[in-house]
């Protein structure tokens, strides 16, 4: 039994559709074709994504959610004005931490594409923790591909035929919500291009009830 297994029972799995998250969802789908893949739904992806995200969904047959603000990207730029240029951690705080932590508690297992590789902030990830929720609910935290590189990343890719996000073709090594997402700084940090360098996380990985 691996930890893959655990896939089967009351688990989900949070898909941005960045190559390490389509790769594991690839992995997933062969134990339970049915689990939940859930997409935080910000309003503020590329074009690009949200075409891939459902090419995806309809080719592989997702048990796609999407989770959503309360306010709608319409509705918060009218009371706050653009977030994400001015306090972007209250941005992702109401688009992507609240709407994420309210869907995880119908939930035992998360499943995450997270890599150590990925960030600074990642490099002592373990592929199994645990997080508490708002509501005191404690659940696993999985991460098979904590341990995986970049280049096994695209080899699995590549060697399973999976569709690949055109948008790395144009040089991006982490995709976010647009306004948040430019090209890598640095070979060093894939996820140097987030945030203009102002912050590497948006809180759904670093969140403390
Ligand atoms: S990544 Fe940017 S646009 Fe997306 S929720 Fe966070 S601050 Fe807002």
């Amino acid at each position: 039994m691996t930890e893959l297994d655990l896939a089967t029972g009351n688990a989900c799995y949070t898909c941005s559709f960045q190559l390490e998250d389509v790769v594991l969802l690839h992995m997933l789908l062969q134990k339970n074709p049915k689990l939940p893949v859930l997409f935080l739904e910000t309003g503020y992806h590329f074009a690009a994504t949200y075409a891939y995200r459902d090419r995806l969904t309809q080719e592989w047959k997702l048990n796609l959610h999407n989770l959503a603000a309360v306010k709608s990207v319409a509705e918060q730029e009218a009371e706050f004005g653009k977030l994400y240029a001015e306090t972007p951690a209250q941005c992702c705080q109401l688009r992507k931490v609240e709407p994420l932590f309210a869907g995880l508690e119908a939930y035992d297992v998360w499943f995450t594409g997270l890599r150590r590789e990925q960030s600074p902030t990642r490099a002592k990830l373990e592929i199994t923790e645990s997080t508490t929720l708002k509501s005191g609910k404690t659940i696993a935290k999985i991460s098979p591909l904590a341990h995986w590189s970049w280049k096994e990343v695209w080899a699995y890719a590549r060697a399973n035929n999976i569709p690949i996000l055109e948008l790395y073709d144009q040089g991006y090594t982490s995709i976010g919500c647009e306004p948040c997402t430019a090209r890598p700084a640095s070979d060093d940090n894939l996820r140097s291009g987030r945030w203009g360098g102002k912050k590497l996380e948006c809180g759904i990985h670093t969140f403390n009830a």
